[in-house]
């Protein structure tokens, strides 16, 4: 779901930056001693992006003092491309002081082509966050090579950065939950904003702009002229272009949730001919929406960010057809007949041939009322995407020990002070993957404190501090924290289905295999067949993804579910007979 920004000629002054006239341009730094490679790269890149961007070299021994002076002169480093080489200093050594001096500029390693050893240094300077990227020299042809990896190396910096022309801009108090709540799903769908606290100059500007007293917050402001006041999530999408109630009262399958499985779902339901409807309660992407980098989904070897991911997907389920129906949850699912019932948050009835159950799980909460009460405010289950920027400079806590919350704290790290992650076991490795623990130990300002729980949070207009207990000692202690982010595992979203279709004992959708428990079909099974690999107790109706009894936890393993469980919904509905 993207709105981009339109284009600068499209939108008022208050939607624009400052008319950059004037001021340098964000710089490429390309650093070779070999000085054919350094200028055929750099007059390569100036071909085609000198325009935009201001294209410099050096050899390796000035390059140093090329970006010590370019960050003395505030000058805004993008690129820094280093020959791996170098020697003197070495490569890796020049992209720790492009770091330092320039933390956001990508840092890209030039590599000749070769074998795909897994000794490659590069190997490891990827996965200890020492480099960005690599691009290969040769860099021809320019239009396959070289120009498609800049655009997308660009494409990584600019979404770090505040996005010069945007479609909305809104004003509200900065620490409230509403306020983080509208930041978090425009963030999520891809919709560059800006925000301004209430009693900032600009915040005031916007009110008085926008003729509003300031009585009612947030207010936002499209730069069509529309102005609302305190949006629920449906005025907003609305706003946004997105459907937000069904158009039909019948489709073929109705898709329940809008991540990785029911997008994918989506794709394979629309694009084999079945009209298909998707219902989403909020942002399309699900979990992996909230991830800011996914490394390990197959095909996409630099990585893919979820919002990204989840952008293309909603993009090519919809352009094969699929309905989207967002800020609607599915609230009840039963048959009548052959015909699958499916209600919808607001009261309306759809029926469908047939059902994909893909509504993923929920953020197991800390149960600690003061800091519940702060959620929003310093306090964020799952997400770090919208924030991270905002806690430059701040310490900050990670509670959990899993790939998510190990995620969540080097992608924090970029931004804060210092990030203290807080684990209740006695290390990271029986629960992380290697390759994050790697990266969280050869990060220097992330602080591992293990056999610890979080046990309170001193409020004070947000949050200032966290009790820490040992786990061994029972000792407390406080310390300092501006946001606290908790990733402790997951709960199924499925306490609307209770009664409808079997679950298991922790709440998850048994199918296929696991409702037989070993035995035969459970007596509420009313079909000669046996229940399909991902059918639920309730025929016609099947699940994908994590909301699924013993499913792998994967992006890539929710969207072969939800694809799986089209090509089953395919021979459910060729089978008349079972009906
Ligand atoms: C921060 C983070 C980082 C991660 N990183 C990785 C990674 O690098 N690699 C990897 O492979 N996996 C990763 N994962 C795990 C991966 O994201 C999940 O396995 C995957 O998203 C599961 O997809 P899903 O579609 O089954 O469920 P979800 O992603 O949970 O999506 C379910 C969707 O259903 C919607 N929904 C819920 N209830 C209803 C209802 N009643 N009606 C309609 N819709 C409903 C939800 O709003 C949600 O959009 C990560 C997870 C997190 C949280």
């Amino acid at each position: 779901m993207s709105t981009d920004a339109p284009s600068r000629a499209q939108v008022p002054d208050g939607f624009r930056s400052a008319d950059p006239t004037g001021t340098p341009l964000p710089t490429f730094l390309v650093v070779s001693d070999d000085a054919a490679v350094r200028n055929g790269l750099t007059a390569d890149l100036a071909h085609r992006f000198a325009g935009d961007y201001d294209v410099t070299d050096a050899p390796a021994s000035t390059a140093g003092e090329a970006l010590r002076r370019s960050a003395a002169e505030g000058r805004v480093m993008a690129l820094v491309i280093v020959d791996e080489r170098g020697t003197d200093p070495p490569a890796l050594e020049l992209c720790a002081t492009a770091h330092r001096l320039h933390p956001a500029a990508m840092r890209v390693l030039l590599i000749r082509r070769g074998s795909y050893s897994s000794m490659h240094p590069l190997v490891t300077a990827l996965a200890l966050g020492q480099v960005d990227y690599h691009l290969y020299c040769p860099w021809a042809p320019l239009e396959r090579v070289l120009y498609p990896a800049v655009s997308d190396f660009l494409a990584a910096w600019h979404a770090s950065r505040e996005a010069p022309v945007v479609p909305l801009r809104i004003v509200g108090p900065a620490r409230a939950a509403r306020s983080h709540d509208i930041r978090d799903k425009l963030s999520r769908a891809a919709v560059p904003y800006w925000f301004y606290d209430t009693g900032s100059d600009e915040g005031r500007q916007l009110l008085a702009e926008t003729g509003r007293d300031g009585s009612v917050l947030p207010v936002v402001a499209f730069y069509t002229g529309v102005v609302l006041d305190d949006p629920d999530d449906a005025e907003l999408v609305g706003t946004l272009g997105m459907k937000t109630r069904p158009s039909s009262a019948t489709c073929d399958v109705v898709v329940i949730g809008a991540g990785p499985a029911g997008l994918a779902a989506a794709v394979y339901a629309s694009s084999e001919g079945l009209e298909t409807m998707v219902l989403e309660p909020e942002i399309p992407g699900g979990q992996a929406g909230t991830s800011s980098l996914i490394r390990n989904y197959l095909g996409f070897q630099r990585g893919i960010s979820g919002e990204d991911l989840a952008r293309r997907a909603l993009e090519q389920a919809w352009l094969f057809g699929a309905d989207f129906v967002l800020t609607q949850a599915a609230t009840a699912v039963r048959a009548e007949g052959a015909t699958r019932i499916v209600r919808t948050s607001d009261g309306t009835e759809v029926a469908a041939r047939a059902v994909v159950l893909a509504s993923g799980v929920t953020w197991r909460r800390l149960g600690v009322p003061r800091l519940d009460d702060l959620v929003g405010r310093g306090v964020f289950y799952g997400a770090a995407g919208a924030e991270a920027r905002a806690l430059t400079g701040k310490d900050v806590v990670v509670v959990g020990a899993g790939n998510s919350a190990g995620q969540a704290a080097v992608h924090l790290a970029r931004y804060a002070r210092t990030v203290t992650m807080v684990v209740r076991g006695t290390s990271l490795g029986a629960t992380m993957s290697d390759y994050l623990v790697t990266v969280i130990g050869a990060t220097p300002n992330i602080h591992v404190l293990v056999r610890t729980e979080v046990v309170d949070g001193v409020p004070d207009n947000g949050l200032t501090a966290v009790t820490l207990a040992d786990r061994d000692s029972g000792r407390c202690r406080q310390l300092p924290a501006e946001a606290l982010f908790v990733l402790i595992g997951a709960e199924p979203r499925t306490a609307w289905l209770a009664g409808s279709v079997a679950l298991d004992d922790r709440g998850f959708v048994l199918t296929g295999r696991d409702l037989l428990r070993g035995g035969p079909a459970p007596p509420e099974w009313p079909l000669r067949r046996s229940p399909m690999l991902l059918e639920t107790s309730l025929p016609g109706v099947f699940a994908a993804g994590d909301v699924r009894h013993r499913s792998i936890k994967r992006v890539a393993a929710a969207a072969g579910e939800g694809a799986t469980a089209i090509q089953l919904v395919h021979e459910y509905l060729a089978d008349d007979a079972e009906f």
